[in-house]
């Protein structure tokens, strides 16, 4: 049995799924479509390291996919063993959000447009998935990646009330575009998704896109991961096949 075969017939048996049809790709965005954890990663670091917070630049990786909120109130914990006000996290999260601009462009991830053009071309809908609440998101995305996502196919942090690892984003993805979480593929690139998607009971993939271990990955319940966007674009088209004629 192939590793694709497996993984899924693993998949299927904790789920106790009969059938998989694939209908929708709902995708994350920074670290699917963006190589842009490094430079959110420093944003974070400058940050909090100018207000005399410690911290080291590599945990912000690990942070990623939870809100602003969540992480700036980790921070507090650990530091001063209280929460950030809702003024502390508005000001903190504002000078993270001018230090991740400041750094210019944000770079595309490499094969990511092939990623949505399988999907696209598989016949399922796509949905926008993300933590981020950047108002200026929809437009970039439309540019960036033109007739990937309909204008109405977005989850951000304005959309729900708890942010991944809840599964409560693709939960509501799955439900704007009236699909089950058996008709649902999850794309993540860090443990705090893909738990958020394996949750959900989509077939969540982990794409090791920046320095999070695959074994992390999996151990956040990917149903399979893949250690770069070329090497699960190649395995996309089986992937699709194979969950299709699951028996
Ligand atoms: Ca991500």
């Amino acid at each position: 049995m192939t590793h694709i075969k497996s993984a899924i017939k693993r998949f299927m048996e904790a789920q106790r799924y009969t059938v998989f049809e694939p209908k929708a790709a709902l995708i994350d965005m920074d670290g699917v479509l963006y190589d842009s954890m490094p430079l959110h990663a420093s944003a974070w670091y400058d940050m909090v390291t100018a207000h005399g917070i410690k911290a080291t630049k590599e945990e912000f990786f690990g942070y990623e996919g939870m809100t602003g909120a969540a992480t700036i109130n980790l921070l507090f914990e650990r530091e001063y063993g209280r929460n950030a006000t809702a003024d502390e996290v508005a000001a903190l999260y504002k000078e993270k959000t001018e230090n991740f601009h400041a750094q210019g462009d944000v770079p595309l991830m490499k094969d990511a447009d092939r990623m949505l053009d399988i999907f696209r071309q598989e016949g399922m809908e796509r949905v926008l998935v993300t933590g981020s609440g950047q108002t200026t998101l929809i437009e970039r995305i439309s540019h960036d990646y033109p007739g990937a996502f309909k204008p109405e196919n977005f989850i951000t942090s304005r959309s729900v009330a708890h942010g991944k690892p809840d599964p409560e984003p693709y939960l509501k993805a799955m439900k704007l575009v009236d699909v089950k979480p058996w008709q649902s593929i999850v794309v993540e690139n860090a443990p705090c998704g893909v738990r958020a998607g394996a949750r959900a009971g989509a077939f969540t993939v982990g794409v090791a896109t920046g320095p999070i271990p695959l074994d992390d990955l999996m151990k956040a319940g990917a149903a399979i991961a893949y250690s770069s966007m070329e090497a699960f674009v190649k395995a996309l088209p089986s992937i699709i096949a194979e969950l299709r004629a699951y028996k």
